[in-house]
């Protein structure tokens, strides 16, 4: 089924690491023929650099001026999204081990939420967007059309990322259910933009569906919402 919709809207999915976000956000831009915006890469994406210039991730000062700086881009590509930072392809080095453990630091870092955020809103302006992160419906798109919040249980996520790492994962599934509980605390703890289900948000729990249950709801959800704000602007 391939849907295009008359009234473009915003559709914002949260919720905690490994919960399906990025997967099912993608499947929906997909059959909507929106754009799919990873924020969460884009976290990432400065904590590589930070890291390659030798930046402590506790010194806000300087990760506020990289952050000021730096030019980040979300490219479609072949096999998923094309990260550039500064026009270098960061799209692998993102998801490694090393970044994944310093990211919720850097991202708990006012200046780089700023920057972010402001980014983001702009890549939405034109609507059409469906973009997952820990804030989007909180912050970044408070008046998203559509706000998904998608979660699952800690056993269940952290399976989920341990069967992503395939063969060799280099880590426990204990060890990865501990880090995945850190980064959420850290996420749900941090002063600005914790994560947090927006008040007005669907709580999907993705434990036990699959992948095609949630996007057939999230499409039927944007469905609703398009032809509500259409009637609404009209
Ligand atoms: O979604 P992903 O797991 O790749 O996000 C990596 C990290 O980036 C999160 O753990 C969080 O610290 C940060 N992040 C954030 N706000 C967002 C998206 C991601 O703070 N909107």
């Amino acid at each position: 089924m391939n849907v295009t919709y008359q009234h473009r809207i915003n559709i914002a999915i949260d919720g905690p690491a490994g919960a399906g976000k990025s997967t099912v956000a993608r499947l929906v831009a997909g059959k909507l023929q929106y754009v799919y915006v990873d924020t969460g890469a884009m976290y990432r994406a400065v904590t590589v650099v930070a890291l390659e210039r030798g930046i402590p991730i506790e010194d806000d000062a300087r990760l506020g001026e990289l952050a000021a700086a730096l030019d980040i881009s979300l490219l479609p590509g072949d096999g998923g999204q094309i990260v550039l930072a500064d026009g270098d392809d960061v799209t692998e080095v993102i998801r490694s081990r090393e970044v994944t453990l310093s990211v919720s630091r850097v991202s708990a870092c006012a200046a780089v939420r700023q920057r972010m955020s402001e980014l983001q809103r702009r890549m939405a302006a034109a609507k059409g967007i469906v973009m997952d992160g820990r804030d989007i419906g909180t912050h970044v798109l408070p008046d998203a059309e559509l706000k998904i919040f998608l979660t699952a249980s800690p056993a269940e996520r952290a399976r989920r990322r341990y069967l992503e790492l395939g063969d060799d994962p280099g880590v426990t599934l204990e060890q990865l259910e501990r880090e995945i509980s850190q980064r959420d605390r850290m996420d749900s703890e941090r002063e600005i933009a914790p994560l947090r289900q927006a008040a007005d948000a669907v709580l999907i729990d993705s434990t036990g569906l699959t992948i095609e249950q949630i996007v057939g709801e999230i499409v039927s959800r944007a469905d609703q919402a398009s032809q509500t704000t259409a009637a609404r602007e009209n």
